[in-house]
């Protein structure tokens, strides 16, 4: 099968190792060089569905030692003064035995492992252009071009989108009192706020803020900043250093009503975008990946391609739904300071403090999904 893949981001260039794997000769079409696809200032946290991808494709060997793993993920409701601790025993058996409830990864040592990867395969030709490849050429063409995607607006592929009112800010700092093996999810009223461990005492933080305070936060000085950042931590942990400045960035929901057009088919973030709360942004891009590459497996299929887009797009539907649906709840429970929500909030931290069994189901999906 010939495919051509547009966008050669974390998403497109996964999808062409992964389609060539599967015995697909793919072209890759990508407008920036590898430096610039490389020098990206971002920070994942990765699943274990994106573990199982990464090490069914042989990239997993090569990149754990890079990631940072984290055995403690603890959500703190600051409303409610109320925190709950996901640990590895919560995780189903199979995942336990990776010691981790994730990893953290940067964006660099990713895209490297993966373009290094993709150099050694004969099958994938990369192609510099930003020209959207014709369909008589191909038997298919895969849209990883990102939120903008121009394949999108060409074809008009109706989608649900959302602006949040809201700005992420993503600073890398040292600090102090936290273990170097926890991550955390506030559940603060501005917004969640996530923190994810570097390794020693360096860590990441994501923070999302309404516009207003996060434009007045934009010029603020780094103590200030530092300052800011020391009433959102949690008791017991002190910000130290900002590393770099911090980085702003505006926050969508976008969700494809249908995940194809013709013999277009969209992947990753030209398919949905998700709030960054909850690190599911990667991890639900690169699901794609895998169910195309499973489809295109399948000997029927081989020639028989024109079904693939359509049974792609259902096969992909329930989980980029439910865990899009999920993402925004989550955004959602953390802003609501309405009373009568504090009531639904108390019942839920007592369900996940009290059920291991409601745990363990939460924290599958989150990190399998469906
Ligand atoms: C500022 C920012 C910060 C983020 N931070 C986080 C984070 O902390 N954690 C997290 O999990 N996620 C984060 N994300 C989301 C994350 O980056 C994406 O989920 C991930 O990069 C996968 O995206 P993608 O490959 O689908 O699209 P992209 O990474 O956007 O890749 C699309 C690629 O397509 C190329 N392209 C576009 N049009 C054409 C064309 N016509 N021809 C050829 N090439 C084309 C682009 O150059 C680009 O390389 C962030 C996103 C942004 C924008």
């Amino acid at each position: 099968m010939n495919i051509a893949i547009v966008g050669s981001g974390l998403t497109g260039s996964l999808a062409a190792i992964s389609l060539a794997n599967a015995g697909c000769r793919v072209d890759l079409y990508e407008r920036l060089s590898d430096d610039e696809l490389v020098n990206r200032d971002r920070t994942y946290a990765i699943t274990h569905s994106s573990r199982k991808i990464l090490l069914s494709l042989g990239i997993w060997s090569h990149l754990q030692s890079h990631l940072v793993p984290f055995q403690y993920l603890n959500v703190i409701d600051y409303e409610l003064n109320k925190k709950v601790q996901f640990l590895v025993n919560d995780l189903d058996i199979f995942n336990q035995k990776y010691s981790a409830v994730g990893w953290i990864a940067e964006h660099k040592i990713l895209m490297l492992s993966i373009l290094e990867f993709i150099s050694k395969i004969d099958k994938i030709n990369k192609i510099p252009t930003s020209v959207i490849p014709n369909t008589n050429n191909y038997d298919l063409i895969v849209a990883a071009d990102g939120s903008n995607s121009a394949i999108k607006k060409k074809f008009k592929t109706p989608s649900f989108n959302l602006n949040y009112d809201q700005i992420c800010i993503t600073a890398r700092v040292l600090l102090r009192g936290a273990k170097s093996n926890e991550a955390f999810e506030i559940l603060n009223s501005e917004g969640p706020f996530a923190v994810l461990p570097l390794g020693g005492d360096l860590f990441q933080i994501i923070c999302s803020q309404s516009i207003a305070k996060a434009t007045l936060n934009k010029s603020l000085s780094k103590s200030l900043f530092l300052d800011y950042i020391s009433t959102i931590l949690p008791y017991g942990i002190e910000p130290d250093t900002i590393i770099d400045e911090p980085t702003y960035f505006p926050i969508k929901f976008v969700f494809n009503y249908s995940f194809f057009s013709g013999k277009y088919i969209y992947v990753g973030e030209s398919a949905h975008k998700v709030h960054p709360v909850g690190g599911q942004g990667l991890n639900l891009c690169w699901r794609d990946v895998k169910c195309l590459s499973d489809i295109v497996s399948i000997p029927f299929f081989k020639n028989n391609y024109t079904f693939i887009p359509f049974l792609y797009s259902i096969s992909r539907f329930l989980d980029v739904f439910l865990i899009s649906i999920l993402t925004d709840s989550l955004v959602r429970y953390s802003r609501s300071n309405v009373n009568i929500f504090f009531i639904v909030r108390t019942l839920i931290f007592l369900i996940l403090r009290k059920s291991s069994i409601i745990r363990k189901q939460v924290l599958n999906l989150m990190t399998n999904g469906l």
